[in-house]
């Protein structure tokens, strides 16, 4: 009589660890898409790159990742402090320090390099235009 509750306990538990393995697995499935979508860098207690607004988690910075294979277009407008554009929290171009008009956006390059996902800054509208 033991040994069989032994065996079903056994069952059991292979049975749980299999269901915890599943949702294990693709909860990191999940993160690395939202990733994707936040950009790297400006996840939790990161400073936004336009303003240096320190981010809380759940604060993203809004860009949009053009879709595609190898490199991504990405366009980064703002966080939830400096967009849409307003006086108290002014935006800066990372690459030639201009402080961005209107709603101007800043392009950036997303690539993945050994598994993760790298977003390289390449400028605003002016600075990107000097260098090419
Ligand atoms: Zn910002
Ligand atoms: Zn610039």
């Amino acid at each position: 009589m033991d040994l069989i509750i032994l065996v079903l306990m056994a069952a059991l538990i292979v049975l749980l660890l299999g269901i915890y393995f599943r949702l294990s697995s693709s909860k990191t499935s999940e993160e690395a898409r939202i990733r994707l979508e936040e950009l790297p860098g400006t996840g939790k207690h990161s400073p936004c790159p336009l303003c240096g607004s320190l981010l809380l988690p759940g604060e993203r910075v809004h860009s949009v990742v053009y879709p595609g294979k190898g490199d991504r277009l990405v366009e980064i407008y703002g966080c939830p402090y400096c967009y849409p554009p307003n006086r108290a929290h002014r935006r800066y171009c990372p690459s030639c320090k201009r402080e961005l008009e209107g709603d101007e956006l800043v392009f950036a390059r997303l690539f993945e390099s050994s598994g993760k996902v790298h977003v390289h800054v390449n400028g605003c509208r002016i600075c990107m235009r000097r260098r090419t």
